[in-house]
């Protein structure tokens, strides 16, 4: 029987992608650069479904049946390319090539376009949900050509993570949207664990509540609105129990947080689409101040860095309800600035982008899996899109109301000493929207000065430019520089 579809690259997510076909039904041929990894995969777990182990990409080709999937799931960047270019002499008009890896999306429309002028379909799928997601159900983001979701769609839609009878995978839009939408999913979940690292700091720092405490409280977190596997699995962490110490693992962990670099291509992407998504970009930051070892040091030797809990017993419950009121009013500060960037994004590449199917496709399988993504749904779902997600009617009465303890969280943040970047720009976000005016006029007087940038008026149509080295006049209808 030829294979529905194959897998080649079968390190821990493509051989958990395979075997995720094969229990649902699907016959998967494997290929693997090396063949030990197809060999470990069928002893171990080739019982589970039907497998077609292959030695060369030739084979893997030839057990398909057309038109052919071929998902490639190898290391990101050049070897997805080396793979490509071995494939795409083997296969035939209508085939399809998927990459399901965390490859950037300039790179997949970069091949998108390549394959399609050899009639070839190339489809980016954003996969998320680590090893275990990729067996058991990811959220799925597909991108590539209409045409191609038709044939594959089902069969992804088939191993993604399901929500309430709904599976978490839909045709996102054309070329690298799908890599697109899983790289913004990915810099969500930097401000995400950003966020909650600051409500852990604030909560230690400022009312010296204790990991193993902690761990309780964002327990009953996870049954409010916050509820979501970041939160559920910030509180295991915190109740973890270093065995060769007694301590709280968070206090023998190293304070350096690493990266693979998906929040950084967001930030980096955000500024290309002139989005200003500055919960991400400070999430980012702080990762890579975290790294800063000797500076830091230095600077604590500088200036100090104890912190005083001046939290007093009577007034711990109203701090800790007001820094979950702060943590939900930031997450929902990120959420908008992601969802401002797809939408920027979508107009600059040309993607039609359905801001309710992808908040849908987060719902489950996914690390940034809440229930607030329901509701984000839910508030995209109507024809008439919010302007922003913060103005959304299901969100700006809570928004309102958690706004008096935002504020006191970041001011309490700033005054005791507690870096707190995340929450803190999240607010100017918040206030910057919502001011009457912004000192962006004073920015355009001062490049109107320094080089005769001009400016516009609110009282008169055109440009202007005030003759600042000379009489003071204001010249009309200068061209902008
Ligand atoms: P790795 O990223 O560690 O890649 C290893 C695989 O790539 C092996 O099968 C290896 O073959 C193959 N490979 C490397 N170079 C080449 C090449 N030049 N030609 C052919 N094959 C090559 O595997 P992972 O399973 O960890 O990740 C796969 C993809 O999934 C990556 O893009 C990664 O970023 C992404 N990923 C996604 C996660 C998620 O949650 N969505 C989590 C983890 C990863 P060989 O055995 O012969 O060396």
């Amino acid at each position: 029987k030829l294979a529905d579809i194959g897998v080649t690259g079968l390190a821990v997510m493509g051989a958990n992608l395979a075997r995720n076909f094969a229990r649902n039904g699907y016959t998967v041929a494997l290929h693997n650069r090396s063949q030990e990894k197809t060999d470990a995969l069928m002893d171990a777990h080739g019982s589970e479904g039907d497998f077609v182990p292959t030695s060369t990409l030739e084979e893997l080709v030839a057990s398909l049946q057309r038109p052919r999937r071929v998902l490639i799931m190898v290391k990101a960047g050049n070897p997805v390319d080396q793979v490509i270019d071995q494939l795409v002499p083997l296969l035939e008009e209508g085939d399809i090539v998927i990459d399901a890896g965390n490859s950037h999306f300039e790179d997949t429309r970069r091949r998108e376009a390549h394959l399609a002028e050899k009639g070839l379909h190339f489809v980016g799928v954003g996969v998320s949900g680590g090893e275990e997601g990729a067996l058991n159900g990811p959220s799925i983001m597909p991108g590539g050509s209409r045409e191609s979701y038709d044939s594959l769609g089902p069969m992804l839609e088939t191993i993604a993570a399901d929500y309430e009878g709904d599976p978490c995978c839909h045709w996102v839009g054309t070329d690298g949207a799908g890599h697109f939408v899983k790289m913004v999913h990915n810099g969500i979940e930097y401000a995400d664990m950003q966020v909650i690292g600051e409500c852990f700091n604030l909560l230690r720092g400022a009312a010296g509540i204790e990991p193993a405490e902690q761990a309780k409280i964002f327990e009953e977190w996870n049954s409010t609105e916050l509820e979501s596997y970041l939160i559920e699995i910030t509180a295991r962490v915190l109740a973890h129990e270093d065995a060769r110490t007694g301590k709280p693992l968070v206090d023998v962990v190293v304070d350096a947080a690493g990266q693979k670099g998906t929040g950084r291509w967001t930030v980096v992407s955000g500024l290309e689409v002139g989005s200003p998504v500055s919960a991400i970009a400070e999430s980012v930051f702080a990762r890579a101040l975290s790294s800063q070892a000797d500076v830091r040091a230095a600077a604590r030797e500088a200036f100090g860095g104890d912190i005083t809990p001046d939290v007093s017993e009577g007034d711990k419950d109203a701090f800790i309800e007001d820094v979950r009121q702060a943590l939900y009013a930031t997450k929902l500060v990120s959420y908008a600035q992601g969802i401002d960037m797809l939408q920027l994004a979508a107009k600059q590449y040309g993607w039609d982008l359905d801001i309710a199917k992808i908040a849908s496709l987060w719902r489950a399988g996914c690390i940034i899996r809440a229930e607030l993504l329901d509701t984000i749904m839910k508030a995209y779902a109507e024809d008439a899109q919010p302007v922003s997600l913060l103005l959304a009617d299901e969100f700006r009465a809570s928004l309102e109301k958690a706004l008096p303890a935002w504020r006191r969280i970041v001011a309490h943040a700033a005054t005791t000493g507690i870096p707190a970047p995340v929450m803190a720009s999240s607010l100017a976000y918040f206030d910057a929207l919502r001011a009457g005016r912004l000192p962006a006029a004073l920015t355009q007087g001062l490049r109107d000065l320094f080089g005769a940038h001009t400016y516009l008026r609110i009282d008169a149509e055109g440009s202007f430019h005030t003759n600042w080295s000379g009489d003071l006049t204001e010249v009309v209808g200068v061209d902008t520089h």
